[in-house]
C-alpha cells in the first residue's frame, strides 16, 4: 500500500528518501518487476545516474520523495530500463498514479519555464514555493499550470453515448471531453463541447469525480449528463462517429476503468443496470 502526501518544501533532506527518475518522456522501471516504484537512496548511489534536476514531491509512506531529471538514459542498476510514460500508466499501482503524474508535470513545468516570459531573463526555482522566479524582474512568479478539462458520459435512459475520435484506433470509442475556455464555467464548457462535437443538448449535469492527467497538465472533471434534445451529428473534424450504446452492446474497445476516468464513468453507469 502507498500513501502520498504532497508537499513543496523541506529544510533538510533525509538519508532514506525515495526517488522517481525521469529522462525526457520516459520513467525508470525494472524489467523484472511488474510495477513502477521509486528507487531508494542506496539504489540511487549505485545507479550512477547523472542528475540534472531534483524536485521534492512530498511524502510517500512518510518518507521524503523526489523526482530526478536524468541527464542521460543511463542507469547501472540491474534490470533497469527507461520506459515511455504513457505505456507506464498500465504498470503502476493506483495509489502511485497521482505521485507519478505529479513527477511528470513538475519536470515538464520546469523544462518549459527556464526563461521569463516578461523580460527573457533566466528563471530560478523559488526557495520555499513551488514556483519559478525571474532572476531579474523578481515579481514574476510562475506556478505549475493545470488545465481543467470536462469529460462526460451522456445517457438517455439505459443508453449512453460514446464517440470515435479521428485519431483513435478503429473500434475504439470513448466519452466526450474538452478544455474549459478562459472565462467559462464548468457547466457551460460541458454544454458547449457536447453541442460542438455531436450536436446535442444536455441537461441534469451531475459531478462524478476528477483525475489528474499529466499529458501535459490536465485536470479531468468527470460528469454524467442527461440527453435533452437534438440528433447526433459528429462534427467531422475531431469526432467522426458517435452512437448510443447499452450494456449488451458495448464497442469492442473502450478506455480501461483502472487508469482512466472515462473508463470509470462507463463502468459505473453499466453497473447500474
Ligand atoms: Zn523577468
Amino acid at each position: 500500500m502507498f500513501n502520498f502526501e504532497p508537499a513543496n518544501y523541506i529544510e533538510v533532506e533525509s538519508k532514506d528518501s525515495e526517488f522517481f527518475v525521469i529522462f525526457e518522456q520516459s520513467i525508470l522501471s525494472f524489467t523484472n518487476e511488474n510495477f513502477i516504484r521509486p528507487i531508494t537512496q542506496d539504489e540511487l548511489n549505485w545507479s550512477y545516474i547523472e542528475e540534472k534536476e531534483r524536485h521534492f514531491l512530498g511524502y510517500l509512506n512518510n518518507k521524503q520523495c523526489f523526482v530526478i531529471l536524468a541527464e542521460k538514459n543511463q542507469c547501472e542498476l540491474e534490470h533497469s530500463i527507461f520506459i515511455d510514460m504513457r505505456s507506464a500508466l498500465g504498470r503502476m499501482p493506483d495509489q502511485l498514479f497521482d505521485v507519478i503524474a505529479r513527477s511528470i508535470q513538475i519536470i515538464n513545468w520546469s523544462k518549459d519555464h527556464q526563461f521569463c516570459g516578461t523580460c527573457g531573463s533566466k528563471m530560478e526555482q523559488h526557495i520555499k514555493e513551488r514556483a519559478m522566479e525571474c532572476s531579474k524582474c523578481r515579481n514574476q512568479l510562475v506556478y505549475p499550470r493545470i488545465s481543467p478539462c470536462v469529460i462526460t458520459l451522456i445517457y438517455k435512459e439505459n443508453e449512453f453515448l460514446l464517440a470515435h475520435n479521428k485519431n483513435f484506433p478503429p473500434d475504439f470509442y470513448s466519452t466526450l471531453a474538452g478544455f474549459i475556455e478562459p472565462g467559462e464555467s464548468v457547466e457551460n464548457a460541458l454544454k458547449r463541447e457536447v453541442l460542438e462535437e455531436v450536436n446535442i443538448k444536455i441537461k441534469n449535469l451531475e459531478y462524478f469525480s476528477s483525475q489528474t492527467w499529466p499529458f501535459p497538465s490536465q485536470l479531468m472533471l468527470g460528469f454524467y449528463a442527461e440527453y435533452d434534445s437534438g440528433e447526433i451529428k459528429p462534427d467531422g473534424e475531431e469526432i467522426d462517429d458517435a452512437q448510443w450504446f447499452n450494456k449488451d452492446n458495448i464497442p469492442k474497445n473502450v478506455p480501461p476503468s483502472n487508469i482512466s476516468i472515462s473508463g470509470k464513468l462507463i463502468e459505473n453507469f453499466i453497473n447500474k443496470f
